[in-house]
């Protein structure tokens, strides 16, 4: 792959953004260090007319020629079957809209193209996304690597709110809530921060083919996700986040040396970090002087036009989200099997890719028929 890259500015006046390509459109296998090689990554930089001052301009992304050494592990569990390593934040949301999709999902492969409707509201995250920041390509030589660009993109996106930015798209995170010994990864569409009040809102975004707001049984769907994604960034502020938890998971040795091109990336941003252990400590230090997220919500836009259908902000509970967590992780950690939705929620089944071939539908189906012979 082609290697490209920007000239960017110091960090101080020219703020740098990283992430690994794979993140952009959540895809997990394609970011999963034991599932997919990787080759190099994509550096955005602040070309962009739109740029603020302050706000984040630089962003990194991989490519896939890198060849790490699989890692088998012998449990029968899903999450070590499906997700070797960690679980994207949207297994999670996908589970909560249906659990037996989601399984099919993993163990019926090909059986389902992306839509239009995926790639239109992929484009319009990029869109977004590089109002705020332009790319650079940057090689990687290693896991280690790869992750290193995650943690240079959020500390982008801190650096760029201590430097007077106020906004922050495809934030990466990550963290092990409630003490689980499960990692889990997703991506902050946006952050934004208010100097004066010093305090953070998360911003979903997300794209509707209709100009309506989405039924609420997608609106949960997002309210887990940007729960989730609020739970693990305030672990980190509070310092509940461990290097060793993160080492562990990935894998990953913290003590290696930056491949050549993140450590003239590194050098460029004025951060004097040469490995992982030294990298993690630095996020860590700028996490902790950031404050909580104060509140949450989705940003509704309708595809065609680009207009804001909605902002609709959603309530933070805790006790649920870790409700629904222990409950999820039941299924991929092997304490229970796959279920799907229960006959309320049936409609959901008459737009599902595996409806044709869906046990949990059929034997439902049998139930209602025994149910009303009875009657
Ligand atoms: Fe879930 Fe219904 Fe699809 Fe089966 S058919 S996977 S129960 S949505």
């Amino acid at each position: 792959m082609s290697l490209v890259e920007i000239e960017c500015g110091s960090l101080p006046k020219r703020l740098k953004k990283v992430r690994n390509a794979s993140d952009a459109n959540h895809s997990h296998n394609a970011c999963n260090p034991r599932s997919q090689g990787y080759s190099s990554e994509s550096l955005l930089n602040s070309q962009s007319s739109n740029t603020k001052p302050g706000s984040l301009d630089c962003f990194i992304t991989c490519d896939n020629s890198y060849n790490p050494e699989e890692s088998v592990n012998d449990k029968n569990w899903p999450l070590y079957q499906f997700r070797p390593g960690y679980l994207w934040v949207s297994d999670l949301t996908r589970q909560h809209w249906c659990e037996q999709q989601l399984h099919y999902s993993l163990t019926v492969p090909g059986l389902v193209e992306e839509k239009p409707v995926m790639t239109q509201g992929t484009n319009l995250h990029l869109e977004r996304e590089l109002a705020v920041h332009d790319i650079v390509d940057v090689k990687v030589t290693s896991n280690e690597d790869i992750w290193t660009i995650k943690v240079l993109n959020m500390i982008n996106a801190i650096a760029g709110f201590m430097n007077g930015g106020s906004i922050a798209r495809e934030v990466p995170i990550f963290g092990a809530p409630f003490e689980k010994d499960v990692f889990i990864v997703g991506l902050i569409d946006e952050l934004r921060f208010d100097p004066k009040e010093f305090s953070i809102e998360l911003w979903e975004l997300k794209t509707r083919m209709r100009k309506s707001l989405p039924s609420k049984a997608q609106c949960s769907q997002h309210q887990l996700q940007i729960m989730l994604y609020k739970k693990m960034f305030d672990d980190m502020v509070k310092g509940l986040l461990k290097k060793d938890t993160i080492a562990k998971h990935l894998c990953l040795d913290f003590q290696k040396e930056f491949g050549e091109d993140i450590q003239s990336h590194a050098s460029r941003l004025f951060l004097s970090s040469t490995n992982l252990e030294e990298l993690m400590e630095d996020l860590f230090t700028r996490m902790q002087c950031l404050t909580c997220i104060q509140s949450i919500g989705v940003e509704y836009v309708h595809q065609d036009t680009k207009e804001t259908i909605g902002m609709k902000r959603e309530v933070y509970n805790e006790t649920e989200l870790q409700r629904l967590y222990n409950h999820y992780l039941g299924f991929w950690c092997g304490d229970r099997k796959a279920v799907g939705v229960e006959i309320e929620d049936a409609w959901k089944c008459q737009s599902c890719d595996y409806a044709d071939i869906c046990e949990w539908r059929r034997l439902k189906a049998e139930e209602c028929v025994q149910k009303n012979s009875k009657t």
